[in-house]
């Protein structure tokens, strides 16, 4: 039987800490780290991860901004509104919610993010730094999943890591960082072949598909520890993984549950990266 990861909980000692961290900031500095989200459109599923995002930064004393614009909105209206915030030193990390409406260019957009502000991490800036070793803002996602694999003591080095999935938001970037932290890594996709045996092959399983309880006990080796970032409804209506985890559960060593697996961490490391965004403007 394998030993839950318990991602809510560690999301929330995690953010009363920064809570703490941020009071110090105030109290030394001055400087309230500043987070603003850009949601284009009334996409639910959007609204209710920007509202989380908002909440959760407010309760760690951030400045918290949500600007809500149609989805009218010219590609040239919303580049405006982010260069706007791009030099406001008030606000430290930008997030423009994704996905956006087809007449906008997201590249256009992720790449007028300053740099400095992207706590995103998906600026070819910092995607670039990532993957050459010297990562500053990562994708959420990712980081979070590090975080609580070193929080539970995995031990990475030597290890076999399987990605399944290779979005530049998950796959990837969680690639990276596995082989930084000297795992020996394999990014799968769909055109894999073999993919259970594959699968089979891992120390550490990483699933970022988008396909409701795809992996099953056969893609799963006695003791490998099973990171499930889907976030899915099953045939009832209910929120449910990329893994099966009734059938994974009991090989695995540790496994994530979905929810209150790998989601809450994401919005921890969103708020961790602004306040380390914030950090390096002090003194400067
Ligand atoms: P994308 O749709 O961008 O990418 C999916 C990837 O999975 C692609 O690389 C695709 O391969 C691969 N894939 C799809 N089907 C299969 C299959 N049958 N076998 C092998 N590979 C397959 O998804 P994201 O990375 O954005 O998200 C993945 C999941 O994670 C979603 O459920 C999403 O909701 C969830 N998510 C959860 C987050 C959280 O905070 N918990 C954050 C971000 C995402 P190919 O490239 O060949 O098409």
């Amino acid at each position: 039987m394998a030993t839950l990861i318990d991602g809510k909980g560690l999301a929330n000692r995690l953010q009363e800490e920064l809570a703490e961290k941020v009071a110090q900031m105030k109290e030394e500095h001055a400087i309230v780290p500043g987070l603003v989200v850009i949601l284009v459109g009334d996409d639910p599923a959007s609204q209710v991860y920007v509202g989380n995002k908002e909440r959760s930064a407010l309760a760690a004393g951030f400045k918290s901004e949500v600007v809500r614009v149609p989805d009218t909105i010219s590609q040239e209206e919303l580049l405006a509104l982010i260069s706007k915030y791009n030099v406001d030193a008030s606000y430290h990390g930008i997030l423009v919610q994704l996905p956006l409406p087809k007449h906008i260019d997201e590249e256009a957009v992720l790449l007028a993010i300053s740099p400095e502000k992207d706590v995103d991490g998906f600026h070819p800036m910092n995607m670039g730094r990532l993957w050459s070793g010297h990562p500053v803002m990562v994708p959420c996602t990712p980081a979070g999943i590090m975080a609580m694999v070193e929080a539970y003591g995995v031990e990475l080095a030597g290890k076999r890591a399987v990605v399944i999935g290779r979005s530049n938001i998950v796959g990837k970037p969680m690639a990276q960082l596995l082989m930084d932290k000297n795992a020996t890594v394999t990014i799968a996709h769909s055109r894999t072949q073999n993919l259970p045996e594959l699968a089979r092959s891992a120390d550490i399983l990483v699933v970022a598909i988008g396909q409701a309880k795809f992996v099953t006990k056969e893609f799963v080796k006695e003791g490998a520890v099973v990171i499930d970032v889907g976030m899915n409804r099953d045939d009832n209506g209910k929120l449910c993984g990329d893994v099966d985890f009734d059938e994974v559960e009991p090989l695995a060593s540790l496994i994530t549950p979905v929810p209150g697996g790998v989601g809450p961490m994401t919005i921890t490391m969103l708020l961790e990266q602004t306040y380390q965004a914030a950090m390096r403007t002090v003194n400067i």
